[in-house]
Formats: C-alpha cells, sequence, structure tokens
C-alpha cells in the first residue's frame, strides 16, 4: 500500500511489521557487500585466456613493433584502430595506455594545472580565482575524488535521464572563466544508467563558455556494457566539437577494465590532435613508453571490434539476470509504497534508488547494522553532499546471484522502515 496514503495508525503497524523483520534480518548475522562495482570473478574467467597471450614467441605487433622494447607512447595501431571504433574517436585520434583511465583523468587534470592545457593563457593553478569544475550528479565519485583532491571547486548539475542539464550548464560556463571543466559519463552512466543523447551532446560542445580551455571529460567508461541486445553507436564527439568549433574542448576515455580485467587492462585516450600531442608530450616525459605486451594481447584476444562486442555479449549473458533480480526485488518490495523510485538501466554496471527525501543515510546505516554494506549515502555527490539525502548506488554486479538476492530484500527492509520513521516524525 502507498505510505504516503497511509493514516498515523497505518504506518504505526507497517513499522511494528518491519521492525520484526529488521531484527530477524540482523540476526541472519549477513556478511553481504553492495558496494563493488566491479566484475565477478566468472566475468573475469571469460578473459583467462589473455593470461596465456602473446606467448612465446610472439611479441611482434603487425605494424611491426617488438612490444618487448621501450618505445610507442601513442600505444599499438591495431589496437587503436579496434577502440578508435568502439569509442567514436577514430584510430588516429586516440592512443592507448596502461590500465586505467582514472589515471589519464588524473594526469590531464595535474597537466593542467601545472602547465595548462593548449588554449591555457596561463596555468589551472595560476587562475585568479580557484577553478571549478561542472559535475552532474548523481555521478562517480570517483570522478569526484580527483576535483576534490586538487582543490577544484566543484558545482552540482543535475543528472537528466538524456545527460547533463545542458542549459543549467550553459547559463553557468557563459560567464565564470573559472570555470575550467565539467566530467561526464556519457553511456549507461553511473551510478543511474542514463545516457547523454545527440542533442544534450551537440549542445554541450557548442555551449559559449567564458574560458577558452574549458574542457569536458567524456568518459565512455561503459560505451559496450550493454545489458540488451544492441550495442550503442557512440556519439561522434570530438567531430561533433569540431564541427561547433571548439576542437579541443572535449577528453574521450575508455578501457578494458570492465571488458577484460579491471586490474590489467588497457585504457584509452581520445582528443583532437592538438591536445593528443599535448598530452603525449607530457605522458613521455613519464613513461618511456606503455605496457604494449598488455596491449599485444589484447588485440590477439578481440581480433578486431566484433570481438569486443561478441565478449560483452558473453558478460552480458552473466550480469543481465542479476540486474533483473536486483529491478524484480525492488519492484515487488518496494513498488506498492511509493516511497522509492530507480532506474532501469539498459546497460553499465549500476542501479541508483532514490528513497524518500532524508532516508538514505538512515537506509544505509540501518543495512549496515544487519551486515549489508552499501556504498555510502552521499558517494553520488560532490563532497559526499547529497542535499536531498536520498540517493543510493547499487552495484549488482559482484555478488553471487543468492547472496544478492538476499542483500537486496533487506535493503528493501531498511528502505521501508527508514521511510516509516521519517513518515511518522
Ligand atoms: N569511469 C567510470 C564512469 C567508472 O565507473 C569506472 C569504474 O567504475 C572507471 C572510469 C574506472 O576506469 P579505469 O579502470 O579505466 O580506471
Amino acid at each position: 500500500m502507498n505510505f504516503h496514503s497511509m493514516s498515523a495508525d497505518q504506518l504505526r503497524d507497517t513499522q511494528a511489521d518491519l521492525q520484526k523483520r529488521y531484527e530477524a534480518l540482523c540476526a541472519a548475522g549477513l556478511s553481504l557487500n553492495l558496494t563493488r562495482g566491479k566484475p565477478a570473478p566468472d566475468q573475469l574467467d571469460l578473459s583467462e585466456e589473455l593470461l596465456a597471450l602473446p606467448g612465446v614467441g610472439n611479441h611482434t605487433s603487425p605494424d611491426g613493433t617488438d612490444c618487448r622494447n621501450y618505445g610507442g607512447v601513442a600505444g599499438l595501431p591495431a589496437l587503436r584502430e579496434i577502440f578508435g571504433e568502439l569509442l567514436g574517436t577514430g584510430a588516429d585520434r586516440i592512443v592507448a595506455q596502461n590500465n586505467a583511465s582514472l589515471q589519464i583523468m588524473h594526469d590531464l587534470t595535474v597537466f593542467a594545472l601545472l602547465g595548462g592545457t593548449p588554449d591555457s593563457e596561463h596555468p589551472w593553478s595560476k587562475h585568479d580565482s580557484p577553478i571549478k569544475f561542472l559535475c552532474p550528479a548523481p555521478g562517480y565519485d570517483r570522478h569526484f575524488a580527483i576535483t576534490e583532491q586538487y582543490g577544484i571547486e566543484m558545482i552540482t548539475v543535475p543528472m537528466n535521464p538524456d545527460g547533463p542539464d545542458v542549459e543549467a550548464c550553459a547559463e553557468l560556463v557563459a560567464d565564470d572563466p573559472s570555470i575550467k571543466g565539467m566530467w561526464v559519463v556519457p553511456t549507461y552512466s553511473n551510478p543511474t544508467g542514463y545516457s547523454v543523447s545527440e542533442e544534450v551532446a551537440r549542445a554541450l560542445v557548442a555551449m559559449p563558455t567564458a574560458a577558452p580551455d574549458f574542457r569536458i571529460y567524456w568518459d565512455n567508461a561503459y560505451a559496450v556494457h550493454t545489458l540488451v541486445e544492441e550495442t550503442p553507436t557512440p556519439l561522434p564527439i570530438l567531430d561533433l566539437a569540431a564541427e561547433a568549433g571548439h576542437p579541443n574542448r572535449v577528453y574521450v576515455f575508455g578501457s578494458t577494465s570492465k571488458i577484460t580485467f579491471a586490474g590489467g587492462g588497457v585504457a584509452f585516450f581520445g582528443s583532437s590532435p592538438e591536445n593528443l600531442d599535448w598530452y603525449t608530450g607530457h605522458a613521455s616525459i613519464a613513461t618511456i613508453g606503455p605496457d604494449k605486451l598488455n596491449q599485444l594481447r589484447h588485440l590477439q584476444f578481440f581480433g578486431d571490434a566484433d570481438g569486443v562486442r561478441a565478449h560483452m555479449a558473453r558478460h552480458r549473458a552473466l550480469i543481465a539476470p542479476k540486474f533483473e533480480l536486483v529491478l524484480q526485488i525492488l519492484e515487488d518490495r518496494l513498488g506498492a509504497s511509493k516511497i522509492a523510485h530507480w532506474t532501469e538501466p539498459e546497460g553499465g554496471y549500476f542501479i541508483s534508488l532514490d528513497v524518500i527525501d532524508g532516508t538514505a543515510a538512515r537506509t544505509v546505516s540501518l543495512a549496515k547494522q544487519a551486515g549489508i554494506a552499501l556504498t555510502g549515502a552521499g558517494a553520488t555527490f560532490p563532497y559526499k553532499n547529497d542535499p536531498h539525502d536520498r540517493n543510493i548506488r547499487l552495484a549488482p554486479t559482484f555478488p553471487p546471484i543468492d547472496e544478492l538476492a538476499t542483500a537486496m530484500d533487506g535493503v528493501a527492509t531498511c528502505a521501508l522502515l527508514a521511510a516509516t520513521e521519517k513518515l511518522l516524525d
């Protein structure tokens, strides 16, 4: 029954029932974890063959590079070909690097702070007031951690089902030259699963900005991570930016962390030729070249872009049932009460759950006491501050499916109990 139309007596009765259920949950001595947005062991097993590649005597890439040696800061051309297609940049506007795209995002930010971008009048750190980034939220906590780490002020903008609220963004960047960048996850965003529409993408790359060196960190981490049959076509965001007269505005990122091995994949960075030269100039001070043997084994493992898509279909077979289960439990346990909304993503790694305002932290804390670890309330917002205290990020991929069912049922009990507390308050 809809909690919002219950009388106080009905709510109290419901609360008493939920309290009993919660006590039983606590007594079960659970130790479950729904925080980890990482592949489960069976997903990692899909790529086990990588461990035997490239194999003894097999160290030359198709372009003739001896991958055992130093050099090649841009990475192997044949692998860039594959991911240039999948990320919509084309092979000549992407570089293949080491295992973490986050590291590239971090480094680009530090390079800009210390030395400025090709379009900067001075280093970002020398700007006459503290610089700022727009942060569509709910969003990815590790993005916000990078900007927070370097004292970049974060401005929350709403993340809508078709992408960041572009009107809010355009208004903010038009007059404030200290706004130097924004975070965007364009496909199956973390945690909402929302994807940026072409219309919003065009508006973001075209909007006039007071800062000539404004950058969009277009983190396409889930470009091919679909839960439905069709892999989405990536927006040709670099072309759109160039057409709009801002060829240097966009940094594209991707990686194979959630395709092959989260700890041993290959990361990619795509951008304009000028930005790539600038980046590789800096990167080549830090390294005499990325791990090309890992790139070669990925190349051999996939073969081509279709090889990646076929591999992702195998992931889908393992994780789609987990997402379905979570959505089913949410509907069964929370649907009628109308105390929550949640996203129904067609890809990515997360479900975003919004509970009644003011009850997310309480729900997470109740779950914790019952032995169910949830991502901290607020984590999906800059400074870990969810102004409405309502968003909870659910990560269904890692736990085995029976544990997932127990954990989600428990979370639902906690959300319902927290809702009765709030409504009776
Ligand atoms: N970007 C997003 C949006 C993510 O959700 C994640 C991991 O959860 C990453 C990047 C991490 O990528 P990488 O492993 O390439 O550093």
